[in-house]
């Protein structure tokens, strides 16, 4: 396997913060990697010190095999698309894309070509003469992606450029933006905080947490194989509970949760023991629901309790159970049997012990 780019090492310290702290990675050619984390962990950071628009404390940076950390940024083979796209509204779309070849000094003629070829694998063919604001947002983004690809970057660089996007057109672009990246076969670097963008459009998703990653691999193994309990509550919704280990089994853990209940789960921490300080993740498709006890008495774990609340979103509608003293989320099964649930109404839960991931107590978001 060839990698565009590979991250050894990589720290950045500014004064007595380390932004990034001691962060590798390698991203294998013509590839959709992201970076996921909340604001403030060091996502921007990394992207500016791989364009070079700041230089790192520590650690090396190779674009095709070459450490490119005496390049200076306009000599860089990659490009960076941002949030405020930075298209120039008194040029028109073609002298949009062709902005940085005509600075490269290339001739009208190619350029001509080249833009054209350009608009067709955006899906906007012939419309190079009209102004930038007659395009959608969508389109814009698009002619912004253009711009940048025309100049055959080796490596992409997108710092939320979905981030200024309405909540539907935002959807609609996650899908379309996989798709150019495909038709131009480039690798994409995209950090975002959004874990939906993320899980959506990468190969290889990095989730970051203060300066470290701490996790990388595809959207299922984030979702399913979560390495920590910061993984477990970033990514996808989860119900989650503090309590100590009551009985180790391997790694089936019986935990006591704060308010009193002992539920079975799955540890992650092998070095965990009775005793310890734990806590559980259940997520909410993984809990059974059913109007009669006996159903669910083969789980592991089975409470019963009453709907408090519908939160009613079409297929993806959820409801929230008391059950001792725990409120806890779960998803609608879409059965007629269920439409008519309402809050009050007696209802029993139950999940499988493996359904729980279970990890010593640290940090969470
Ligand atoms: P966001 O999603 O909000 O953009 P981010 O994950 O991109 O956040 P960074 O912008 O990389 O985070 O910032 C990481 C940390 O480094 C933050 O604590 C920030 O305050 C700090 N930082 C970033 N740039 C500088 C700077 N030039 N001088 C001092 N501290 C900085």
């Amino acid at each position: 396997m060839s990698f565009d780019l590979e991250c050894r090492n990589l720290t950045k310290r500014f004064g007595g913060t380390t932004a990034v702290d001691d962060v590798s990675f390698d991203v294998p050619s013509g590839s959709f990697f992201s970076i996921l984390g909340p604001s403030g962990c060091g996502k921007t950071t990394i992207m500016r010190m791989i364009a070079g628009f700041l230089e790192p404390s520590s650690g090396d940076i190779l674009i095709r095999g070459k450490s490119v950390l005496d390049v200076s940024p306009n000599k860089r083979p990659v490009n960076m698309v941002f949030q405020h796209l930075a298209l120039f509204p008194m040029m028109n779309i073609a002298e949009n894309i062709g902005y940085g070849l005509r600075r490269q000094g290339m001739a009208k003629a190619q350029i001509a070509v080249k833009v054209d070829e350009a608009l067709d694998r955006i899906g906007l063919p012939g419309i190079g003469t009209r102004k930038i604001d007659e395009l959608s947002g969508g389109q814009k983004q698009r002619v912004a992606i253009a711009r940048c690809m025309v100049l055959e970057p080796d490596v992409l660089l997108l710092d939320e450029p979905l981030g200024a996007l309405d909540l539907k057109l935002r959807e609609r672009m996650k899908v379309e933006l996989k798709a150019l990246q495909a038709a131009f076969d480039t690798t994409f670097v995209y950090i975002t905080h959004d874990q939906s963008e993320a899980l959506v459009m990468s190969d290889t998703i990095a989730v970051m947490n203060e300066g470290r990653f701490e996790q990388m691999g595809s959207g299922r193994d984030l979702y399913y194989r979560p390495a920590s309990a910061f993984v477990a509550g970033f990514v996808g919704d989860s119900n989650r509970w503090a309590g100590r280990v009551e009985r180790a089994e391997g790694n089936v853990m019986q935990v006591r949760t704060e308010s009193g209940l002992s539920m079975r789960a799955s540890a992650h921490d092998r070095a965990m023991g009775v005793g310890d300080a734990a806590q559980i993740f259940v997520r909410p498709e993984a809990i059974r629901i059913s109007t009669a006890a006996d159903d669910l008495a083969h789980f592991d774990n089975h409470l019963s309790g009453r709907v408090t609340n519908l939160l009613f979103n079409g297929a993806a509608s959820r409801i929230v159970v008391a059950a001792d003293a725990e409120e806890i989320e779960v998803n609608l099964p879409q059965s007629g049997e269920f439409a008519a649930l309402s809050e009050g109404d007696a209802v029993h839960i139950g999940w499988a012990g493996d359904q729980g991931n279970c990890f010593a107590a640290g940090s969470a978001p």
